[in-house]
């Protein structure tokens, strides 16, 4: 492509999530003169650090704002409201384009594979947790209304994330960007106990020490382990740091063993060595399943690079992707050099750039200001889309 009298390489990067934006990072480190375009399927970027992340977990969504500085870069273009497969073909992408990075991510719940899961109050995460961070296609949530025991499988952080904001005060959820309507269900659903489930036993958990530590921390919630199932230590041959971190998970829920029940208005228990094995109606008002994700397939080929979680699964938080992204960076800077760049037309489709996302950034954040909140998200296309175009 001929940008500013010069020719230069073009890249599209399918999917403006975190590991799209580390892959326009690394590309740019190396070769500032490139033309990327991030095209992502919703009119706004960020990917799961918008729609996954707890919308209590400010800090960890805060990360957003390095990807704002990649989105004022000249060469980069962010197309919303494009969605690959569907507005424009993966072969014309592949024709148009020197290199397409797919950075799509997940796109759907793992199933247990059990009896019963189908049954209507058995909730995945990615449904559930889409619900209350405003994901537009996921605009029905459960009924809480009567909800007093939730079961929520898994013994990952996506988990205790789902305990904990169902767990959590308004208060406590004043400073998050939680969509109003979500926070006010969960404040008013008379939760009494929430048990987090894990097939394995303590010793195997993935919770991470911080996430798991906030646990003890709620203010109408205590959290408690049965001690027997405590007498474990973590497997010898795990590499040191995961040693360390399943010893300090062992260490922080005997301090939850010696906690008392309903203490507290709402109880969180840590059960383990409990596969789910079928789903019976009546055990629980509310099941969360937390087992992890799967994507849709994409084509693979000649100048065709997965990063993120389209690449690795469902695995890795925010950071892992930093470095896999610009490894996938090194390839392509590579993969470009032996090449020339194609000439040919610009193939976007209309779609909301940059200014069209910051209008919906602005608005949401002026609607947070009155609160007191980070901000409160446009959640349907409709008003997303007419916001970005203003
Ligand atoms: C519930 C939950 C909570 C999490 N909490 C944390 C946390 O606290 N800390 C942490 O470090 N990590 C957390 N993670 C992990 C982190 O979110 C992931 O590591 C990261 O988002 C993966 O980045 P990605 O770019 O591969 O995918 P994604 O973030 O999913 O981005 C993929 C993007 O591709 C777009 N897309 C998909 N298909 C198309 C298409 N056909 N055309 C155009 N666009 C498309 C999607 O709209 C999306 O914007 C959490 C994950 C989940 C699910």
């Amino acid at each position: 492509m001929l940008i500013d009298g010069r020719m230069t390489h073009r890249v599209a990067i399918v999917g403006a999530g975190p590991s799209g934006f580390y892959a326009a990072d690394g590309l740019l480190r190396a070769r500032p003169d490139l033309r990327i375009d991030l095209i992502d399927r919703l009119p706004t970027p960020f990917g799961l650090v918008r729609s996954g992340v707890a919308p209590d977990h400010q800090g960890t969504k805060a990360v957003a704002r390095q990807f704002e500085r990649l989105l004022a870069q000249p060469g980069v273009r962010f197309a919303g409201n494009v969605e690959i497969g569907r507005d424009l073909s993966w072969e014309a992408l592949r024709a148009g384009y020197d290199v397409v990075i797919v950075a799509t991510g997940m796109t759907i719940d793992r199933k247990l594979g059990v009896p019963g899961e189908d049954l209507p109050f058995v909730w995945g995460s990615w449904r559930f947790v889409a619900w209350l961070n405003g994901h537009p296609d996921f605009r029905e949530g459960p009924d809480l209304s009567a909800v007093k025991t939730v079961a929520v499988i898994g013994n990952g952080n996506v988990a205790l994330d789902v305990a904990r904001v169902l767990a959590k005060t308004a208060d406590e959820m004043a400073k998050s960007d939680i969509v109003p309507e979500a926070g006010a269900m969960i404040a008013a659903a008379p939760l009494t106990d929430i048990f987090v489930i894990g097939r394995r036993g303590p010793e195997q958990a993935s919770f991470t020490n911080n996430e798991l530590a906030e646990m003890g921390r709620l203010s109408r919630a205590v959290a408690v382990a049965d001690a027997g199932a405590l007498a474990v230590e973590a497997p010898a041959g795990d590499p040191t740091p995961e040693r360390l971190r399943k010893t300090k998970n062992l260490e922080i829920l005997r301090g939850f063993a010696a906690n008392v029940p309903s203490s507290k208005p709402i109880t969180i228990h840590f059960l383990f060595d409990r596969p789910t094995t079928a789903i019976e109606p009546g055990a629980f008002d509310l099941m969360v399943t937390c087992v992890g994700y799967d994507g849709v397939a994409f084509p693979a080929g000649e100048g065709i690079f997965p990063v993120g979680w389209a690449k690795r699964g469902p695995s890795g938080t925010i950071p892992t992707n930093r470095a896999d992204s610009h490894a996938v960076a090194q390839q392509v800077i590579g993969w470009l050099a032996q090449r020339d760049p194609k000439t040919g037309p610009d193939l976007l489709p209309p779609s909301v750039d940059v200014e069209g996302w910051r209008r919906i950034d602005k608005v949401e954040a002026a609607a947070g200001a009155t609160l007191g909140r980070p901000r409160v998200k446009l959640v349907d296309w409709k008003a997303l889309l007419g916001t970005a175009e203003g």
